[in-house]
């Protein structure tokens, strides 16, 4: 499996000088299963990867695009990511539902709406089917099976592990690991090869002033994966849009030497981990 991050920040996207290297756009992830292609979140990185996709130009997308949650931050790219646009490509699009029952594509639509956005979903010309998902287990066909887990944030996020070919992907995003639910994610990454998993702070960061906000800390991702196994690759991930490229290098430094784990990095915008 091959996984390319298209944009790691979180919250909000930035373009300053001091973000080039890690990069200043909302959370989107590739991953390829195979000739499978999946998405991971909407953000305002999934339009660099439609270009991509779109100047590949090797006949029709067909990809699985999973949605951890419908906040800001995770589905501002949706309408800019041009393979929608093209008749014979055909998106699955998967999600949590709303913390009041609502389908994922009915909270989607419900947003991109005429005073928010000049387009809604019923613009798009590929083809696309809506599934909500709920904790468990999907064979996806192909070899491919996706886990999915309600994880700690202020409202319904689901935190995905795809399996493939004997290996395994994480995401944990965005989830607050000192929530007692955190418990529950330890079973979910056990032994997993890679795992990205929401760092938007330092443990001292959170403890003033940042509980209860839904999201973990550089200790936190650590301690978790650690206590489940993880050996090989953590990606620190949900980048705090006021943390500098020279920041998050020594931080990402510091952390690693700190873990147990081979590979520790906090994930890069443009760039692709195999697996
Ligand atoms: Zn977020
Ligand atoms: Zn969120």
């Amino acid at each position: 499996m091959f996984v390319r991050v298209w944009g790691a920040r979180g919250s909000i996207s930035v373009a300053r000088e001091d973000t080039v290297v890690y990069g200043g756009h909302t959370t989107c992830v590739e991953i390829r299963a195979g000739e499978r292609l999946i998405i991971v979140d909407a953000g305002s990185g999934i339009r660099s990867l439609g270009k991509s996709l779109m100047a590949q130009e090797k006949g029709p997308v067909d990809a699985d695009i999973f949605l951890s949650h419908t906040h800001l931050d995770h589905i501002a790219g949706l309408l800019m990511f041009e393979p929608f646009f093209k008749k014979k490509n055909v998106f699955r699009i998967h999600g949590p539902r709303s913390r009041s029952g609502k389908a994922i594509k009915d909270t989607i639509e419900a947003f991109f709406v005429h005073d928010y956005w000049p387009i809604g979903i019923s613009s798009l010309t590929a083809a696309t089917e809506w599934r909500d998902l709920e904790e468990g287990t999907y064979d996806m066909g192909g070899g491919l099976t996706v886990k999915t887990l309600l994880l700690e944030h202020p409202a319904p996020v689901l935190g995905y592990r795809f399996e493939y070919g004997g290996k395994s992907v994480a995401l944990v995003f965005d989830h607050e690991s000192y929530a007692p639910g955190n418990a529950r994610v330890i079973p979910f990454l056990q032994g997993a090869d890679l795992v990205v998993f929401d760092s938007q702070y330092t443990e001292e960061e959170y403890f003033n002033g940042k509980q209860g906000w839904g999201h973990s800390s550089f200790e936190g991702a650590i301690a978790t994966t650690e206590k489940a196994g993880v050996k090989k690759t953590l990606l620190f991930f949900h980048h705090d849009p006021d943390r500098t490229d020279e920041a998050l290098a020594a931080l990402e430094k510091k952390y690693a030497k700190k873990s147990t784990i081979e590979h520790v990095y906090a994930a890069k915008e443009n760039a692709v981990y195999e697996v």
